[in-house]
């Protein structure tokens, strides 16, 4: 008897975790990692037929009682809208991921040539006039046309991006700056169009076998920039 009972537990566990197919069809369940996940209400169960009747039988049993074609093409619907769901849920990721992308670029550009945040707006409107003509032997014109429409490059979008750009910058640079054996400090002053001083901040350092040089540090002065001024 004891036998017997550690054969069946054998047996069971080696059941669990083999996900069936035929519980698609005839209990609506898919499979996700180790488990079975139910498309009518989304549950987890783990993969033994017994567990997945029982609960196909106790969760929805309105369903289970009812003919067996009946069930069929509930279950058939209740799939049919979860793969549209997922499909049209990749779409979206998908298309965000390349808009963003395509943001974060233009903020680049925009802020490597010191363009105002509102350029984006300008870009934008230059692609989409030049677009139709561009791509006009292109089968999916439009779908491009869209594309540009859905990237997000409002003054706002651009300026949060730039700052996250230069977040990004001063981190590596802090990084690259604790890395080096040694760095070497260059001090300049100008005067901007306010007729402020500014103090300017270099560091130059080896990062691998390349010496960068890069600005730090950019501050206004409240007097002159003499040396004495500036703690030299
Ligand atoms: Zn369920």
């Amino acid at each position: 008897m004891a036998s017997s009972a550690k054969k069946q537990k054998v047996q069971d566990s080696k059941c669990i975790r083999e996900f069936q197919t035929w519980w698609t069809e005839k209990y609506g369940m898919i499979s996700k990692g180790d488990k079975a996940v139910c498309v009518l209400c989304s549950g987890t169960v783990v993969c033994r037929t017994s567990s997945v009747k029982r609960h196909f039988e106790t969760n929805h049993k309105s369903v289970s009682q009812k003919s067996e074609a009946e069930q069929k093409e509930l279950i058939a619907s209740a799939l049919n809208d979860r793969n549209k769901q997922s499909t049209s849920m990749i779409k979206f990721v998908g298309n965000n991921c390349h808009t963003s992308a395509a943001s974060n670029a233009a903020a680049n550009v925009i802020a490597r040539h010191s363009k105002p945040f509102q350029e984006g707006e300008f870009l934008k409107e230059a692609w989409l006039a030049c677009a139709p003509s561009l791509f006009d032997d292109f089968d999916d014109k439009d779908k491009i046309i869209q594309r540009i429409k859905e990237t997000p490059l409002s003054r706002n979008t651009i300026k949060e991006r730039i700052l996250k750009l230069a977040e990004n910058i001063t981190d590596q640079q802090k990084i690259d700056i604790n890395d080096a054996s040694f760095i070497s400090l260059c001090l300049d002053e100008s005067t901007d169009v306010t007729k402020s001083a500014r103090l300017a901040v270099f560091a130059r350092y080896c990062v691998g076998n390349v010496i960068k040089e890069e600005l730090i540090a950019i501050k206004s002065l409240l007097t002159t920039t003499k040396g004495s001024q500036l703690g030299v």
